[in-house]
């Protein structure tokens, strides 16, 4: 599940991080860049929901595998 960084005073969300201490590192980068170290005001870890991928991701991933499974074969 998707977590991002959230920072209200310069209304930024950071990218997705897969775990949730990796948006809480985002969160600290952010603090001591922007901040000087202080927390602002309304700053919080979000979970997103999980989204489905789209039609052109999943067709993607197959032909990798594919190949993947084809170099296997004629190795
Ligand atoms: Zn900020």
């Amino acid at each position: 599940m998707p977590h991002h960084y959230r920072c209200p005073v310069c209304a930024i969300r950071s990218r997705p991080y897969w775990t949730r201490a990796g948006a809480e590192e985002h969160g600290r980068a952010h603090r001591r860049r922007y901040h000087g170290g202080d927390h602002p005001d309304g700053e919080r870890i979000q979970h997103l929901p999980h989204r489905t991928p789209e039609r052109g991701e999943v067709i993607a991933v197959a032909l990798v595998l594919a190949l993947l499974a084809l170099a296997l074969l004629l190795k």
